[in-house]
């Protein structure tokens, strides 16, 4: 027995939650039939289920476009440090999620219910992690306060799928204005328009209480104020094309001016960037770079112009090299980097991505199943280590950590793609067909994942699974015939 009866039941609650997150997404007129009553949306306040499926909804839609930036390592970093923050928030108990986004311009975003957008732009620019700490904070304090949800509310719409739509078509217009007006056809555009940005008073209940949370989880409350200066600065040049962080959280000097009364009175401390902080912004300058650029610019930082931190820029060249498939070289710097710093699960997933290249399959995997066994929550090194598994003959195994890992994020379509091959080479074409679906499914194409499940219909099972796949193709198949319908 691969999957124990408790996993699966497990796995089939959150594919039920993501058929009710779907159904919403796609179908206003389905709203009403087989879903909890979620009352009178019209009141000005949302109840903090309502926050977090419009934040669901608009998730779903995030995940699916490319804009999403899919690096595990940067998404669980950011994951880490907002935990941190939101510990000391006043909501220590909603969970959060943090994820990044493939975009350049300078901007960071939170959505009702705990969502919160950064695009790598910002990663880039803000000059410490008490700075990136200061931009979470600050949107942790508009998911706390309700801000936005405030907002949606505000907006007098009569249902709460229509509500996900204005959710949604803000959202669009905060990340690409030129988007927007298409976003919002339709759905009270003008009002929209107007009141998109957040207004002064939410602005400044924001830094108050983002400052507070900084504060009190050890970071250096001077940043905020640092990061908005430079930011202002930097736009002075750009000549009216504002950043998109600061047309969404508007800086007035007022607001300026009330974050330097509250910060200049307090110490300044100094506080060291965690390594982590380092190396993801390591892995976004080397991706801005073709490898050989990397190669010349990680070289240059390492030798006579010497700057920045030496275990951060040898990470980025061993990228770099590996990129460039000089993999001798990629592994004698290795070996210096590990000499050089502490054991860290982002130096071990690129030390297994070497090993790899260097093609000693026996050695690579004795390094993974200790590397796993040293950091069992880092997503990156489960991925590399079945991967492995799969081509080494070894796919139960695989199937066994996967599973485990599915547990923990069932919402990730890489773990269901790499069991769904486990199963193929097994010849289980079932269970193969079934997790390909719900793969598709969590990236939000539930055409594929039908005819993923009407493949696994007809491949044939046990009267417990066929069940099970018929539920989840009935469900399925009404959020497209709804689709239709609109
Ligand atoms: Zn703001």
């Amino acid at each position: 027995m691969i999957m124990e009866p408790v996993g699966k039941t497990i796995i089939i609650s959150f594919m039920k939650k993501l058929f009710l997150i779907l159904l919403l997404c796609l179908s206003p007129c389905a709203v009403g039939e087989g879903l909890p009553d979620l009352g009178d949306v019209s009141q000005t306040v949302l109840t903090p289920l309502q926050e977090r499926q419009i934040g669901q909804q608009s998730m779903m839609q995030i995940r699916s476009s490319k804009q999403f930036l899919e690096d595990a390592e940067i998404n669980d970093y950011l994951n880490r440090l907002g935990s941190r923050l939101v510990e000391k928030s006043t909501e220590p108990g909603l969970g959060f999620e943090f994820f990044s986004l493939n975009d350049y311009s300078i901007n960071a975003f939170a959505m009702p219910g705990g969502f919160i957008g950064v695009n790598s732009g910002l990663l880039l620019t803000v000059q410490s992690e008490s700075e990136l700490a200061a931009v979470l904070s600050h949107e942790i304090a508009h998911v706390t306060q309700h801000h936005l949800a405030r907002m949606v509310a505000g907006q007098k719409g009569d249902s709460l799928a229509s509500m996900a739509a204005i959710a949604i078509a803000i959202l669009a217009a905060r990340s690409n204005p030129q988007a927007s007006q298409a976003a919002m056809t339709g759905i009270q555009g003008h009002t929209i328009q107007k009141q998109l940005d957040f207004t002064r008073t939410h602005e400044q209940e924001a830094d108050r209480i983002g400052l507070d949370i900084l504060q009190k989880s050890n970071f250096n409350i001077h940043a905020m104020p640092e990061f908005l200066d430079r930011l202002q600065k930097a736009t002075r040049l750009l000549e009216g094309n504002l950043p998109g962080y600061l047309r969404t959280h508007p800086i007035t000097s007022e607001r300026v001016a009330d974050i330097g009364n509250r910060v200049h009175k307090q110490p300044y401390r100094l506080i060291e960037d965690s390594l982590d902080f380092q190396l993801v912004r390591t892995k976004l300058i080397a991706a801005q770079k073709i490898a050989t650029d990397a190669i010349a610019y990680f070289s240059d930082a390492l030798g006579a112009q010497k700057h920045g931190n030496p275990v951060a820029q040898r990470y980025g060249l061993v990228g770099a090299l590996l990129r460039n498939n000089e993999i001798k070289r990629a592994t004698q710097e290795l070996e210096v980097l590990r000499k050089q710093a502490k054991s860290n699960p982002m130096i071990e997933t690129l030390a297994g991505q070497v090993k790899r290249a260097a093609k000693n399959d026996a050695d690579t995997l004795a390094f993974y199943r200790a590397a796993v066994q040293d950091f069992p929550q880092h997503r990156a090194l489960i991925y590399d280590y079945t991967d492995l598994l799969l081509q080494s003959n070894q796919a139960e195994a695989a199937i066994k950590l996967l599973t485990e890992q599915l547990v923990r994020h069932p919402s990730d379509a890489t773990l269901y793609n790499l069991q769904a091959h486990g199963y193929s080479i097994q010849g289980k074409r079932l269970e193969q067909h079934q997790a390909q679906a719900y793969a598709y499914a969590w990236q939000g194409n539930v055409f594929a994942a039908v005819e993923q499940l009407e493949l696994a219909k007809r491949a044939g099972g046990s009267f417990y699974q066929l069940s099970i796949i018929e539920s989840d193709l009935r469900e399925l198949r009404e959020m497209l015939d709804a689709r239709v319908k609109r």
